[in-house]
């Protein structure tokens, strides 16, 4: 199928940007991989697109105060490619080769990834595993939102539709740091049926400030905090045993929601592998 007619506009400046999108039924387009597929479908009908490729300051990827800042605009083979995520933000880098296909990577943002949210896709996951935070533009000018408080529902975040997310930033590995990822899809590159992104820091041979985020699993990325909690006090039986509590993944194609919640158990001990497997 075709899409539905829109009028296109290339953004001249991120307060161009914004002030495009102050107009009806206006949308941005960044790597185009999900918003086209959509218009495709007719899923979508904007009047206006934006095209936010090519601005200005979104495409960098930057250590700065402990924190490692992704522009917008940063393509996923960009950031598969980045010695600074390798060393600095080594979750991400764990997680990028999951996403679709080399093509995709290729085109397909950090920002829109993010923005779209889609419930299955890696790296909302990982910014909800790293804690790490938001930077948005909008008609009011700027403000940052936790990954915490980002993700409301589903394809629905803390965006409005006259936001542009700038830029997401995630505290930067520092020795103790451990992270685990972990997918299930039916094929390398499908979105995934059940996924877990997870962080901790070593405290000896404990783990403190454990964050398990699934994916696949409900409207949003989902904290696991009982198994967490559990996890740091070194239980794995009971962790896996507290899904049960944390996770309410509703039937879909793929699998039944008691699958999944069996699947979230099996990755979780995997995760679980992982981290404790990372020495100094
Ligand atoms: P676009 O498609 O351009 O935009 C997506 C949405 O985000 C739109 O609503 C747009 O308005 C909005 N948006 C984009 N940028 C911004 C911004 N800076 N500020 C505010 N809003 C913005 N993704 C995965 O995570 N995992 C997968 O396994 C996976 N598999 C895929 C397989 C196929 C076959 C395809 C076609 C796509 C797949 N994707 C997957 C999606 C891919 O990662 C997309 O690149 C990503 O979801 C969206 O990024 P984009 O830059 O292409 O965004």
């Amino acid at each position: 199928m075709k899409p539905a007619p829109f009028a296109y506009a290339k953004a001249r400046s991120l307060a161009h940007a914004i002030e495009l999108l102050a107009g009806e039924e206006a949308r941005l387009i960044a790597g185009g991989q999900s918003l086209i597929a959509t218009l495709n479908m007719r899923l979508s009908r904007p009047a206006l697109l934006i095209d936010l490729n090519g601005l200005d300051g979104l495409d960098g990827i930057a250590l700065t105060n402990g924190h490692v800042e992704i522009g917008a605009l940063v393509r996923h083979a960009q950031a598969e490619r980045s010695p600074v995520i390798a060393r600095h933000a080594p979750l991400v880098g764990l997680a990028l080769p999951h996403i679709g296909h080399p093509a995709i990577r290729n085109r397909g943002t950090v920002g829109g990834s993010i923005a779209f949210a889609d419930p299955a896709a890696e790296l909302p996951a990982c910014l909800l595993a790293l804690g790490g935070e938001v930077d948005i533009a909008g008609p009011q000018g700027r403000r940052t939102v936790k990954a915490d408080d980002f993700f409301k529902d589903l394809f629905e975040t803390a965006l409005t539709p006259r936001d542009v997310l700038t830029a997401i930033r995630i505290p930067a590995a520092r020795a103790d740091t451990r992270v685990g990822f972990a997918e299930l899809a039916r094929r390398h590159g499908d979105y995934a049926m059940v996924g877990l992104a997870a962080c901790a820091r070593a405290n000896g041979k404990r783990l403190d400030d454990v964050r398990l985020a699934f994916f696949g699993v409900g409207a949003t990325p989902v904290r696991a905090r009982h198994a967490e909690r559990a996890l740091a006090g070194g239980d794995m039986d009971a962790a896996v045993g507290a899904l049960r509590a944390d996770l309410a993944p509703p039937d879909d194609v793929q699998a039944s929601g008691a699958v999944k919640t069996h699947l979230a158990g099996v990755l979780l001990r995997r995760v679980a592998r992982q981290l404790a497997d990372q020495g100094p």
